[in-house]
């Protein structure tokens, strides 16, 4: 069988196909960058609209397919933006209607760990999902995925988006904050939230605003910024591997790309005997094939959606749907 995925939560759209083995066949992707500010989802599902028949037929062609040949279609049902989620699920349905084939509406979060725990071989990890939207630390529990700690407010990739902005680089900041960050010298006392297991970086972005206007270096800044914020994630990540008993851990999303970040989490699972794995780049930022892959998992375990039940969800959370693969 052969399932192709198409994503379509925010900035990217991405189409992907695999086989029910977990053999990638193909793979293709655009991404809209504002000119100016953050991302405006309308402005975004139109980029979507636009590019989505080139992408398609991109990824049917590297799988040296054709659409006929598909056995499913599954699409990201959310969490995401509304006009955007909207428009990679009409494709979905109508490629399903039109080549009389399950559709299958796919949770975006878990997309994102199914994709790292194939392409990694972790087994039964916690998961940190960090990205521009999302900041979570999952792990499986009694058939679903758990949320143990998560962001009260703003997602950490949004807080390094929106200072990135605040020093006047274009969308996304998170690898110019990087860059600046390596150029700190001197860590600035920022606030450290974290409530229970949950995690709040709105304050954290406020200060560094207001240090800036005072005239706080923003290489110090952007190095504090980081430092604070990943330790916080670290910290959540090391009472959540406690608490499970696990002992892999697993980051994925875009801000995964941070070598910082990275570093301070393998350090934390070293300390601990937990084997640390990071989803290759590729995979790990928006992507169509982890739609595809989940929806293979889905339709392996039985799992069956008519048109009806096809509505996107933007609020759609990952503990939500039981985890029968
Ligand atoms: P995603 O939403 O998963 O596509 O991830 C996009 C987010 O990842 C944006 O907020 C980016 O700023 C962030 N990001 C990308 N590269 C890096 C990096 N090197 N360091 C920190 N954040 C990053
Ligand atoms: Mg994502």
């Amino acid at each position: 069988m052969k399932i192709l995925g198409i994503e379509s939560t925010a900035h990217t759209i991405g189409v992907g196909i695999i086989s029910e083995e977990g053999k990638i066949l193909g793979n293709a992707r655009a991404t809209y960058k504002p000119k100016k500010g953050g991302i405006l989802p309308r402005e975004s599902a139109d980029f979507i609209a636009q590019n989505a028949p080139e992408i398609l037929k991109e990824a049917i062609d590297k799988a040296n397919l054709k659409l006929d040949e598909i056995d499913a279609f599954a699409f990201s049902k959310g969490p995401g933006l509304g006009p955007c989620l909207r428009v990679g699920a009409s494709i979905a349905r109508y490629l399903s209607l039109k080549y009389k084939k399950p559709l299958l509406g796919v949770n975006h979060c878990i997309a994102h760990i199914e994709i790292g725990k194939l392409l990694t071989k972790a087994k039964d990890p916690v998961i940190v999902y960090c990205s521009g939207g999302n900041t979570q630390v999952i792990a499986l529990a009694g058939g679903r995925y758990r949320v143990f700690g998560e962001t009260l407010d703003i997602a950490i990739g949004n807080c390094l988006d929106a200072f990135a902005r605040e020093l006047g680089f274009p969308h996304p900041g998170g690898p110019k904050i990087e860059e600046l960050a390596k150029k700190g010298k001197q860590y600035i006392e920022l606030p450290y939230v974290v409530k229970g297991m949950d995690l709040s970086f709105s304050g954290i972005l406020t200060e560094c605003k207001k240090l800036l206007r005072q005239g706080a270096k923003k290489e110090n800044l952007a190095y504090s910024l980081q430092e604070t914020a990943f330790a916080m994630l670290t910290e959540v990540t090391e009472r959540a591997m406690a608490h499970t008993g696990k002992n892999e851990v697993l980051v994925t999303g875009g801000v995964a790309a941070n070598s910082r970040f990275k570093e301070m989490l393998r350090i934390m699972a070293r300390e601990r005997g937990a084997k640390f794995y990071t989803v290759p780049k590729e995979y790990s930022g928006d992507n169509g094939t982890m739609i595809a892959w989940v929806g293979a998992l889905m339709l392996k375990s039985g799992i069956k959606q008519s048109v009806s039940e096809s509505r996107v969800e933007q609020k759609f959370r990952t503990d939500e749907i039981d985890v029968p693969w």
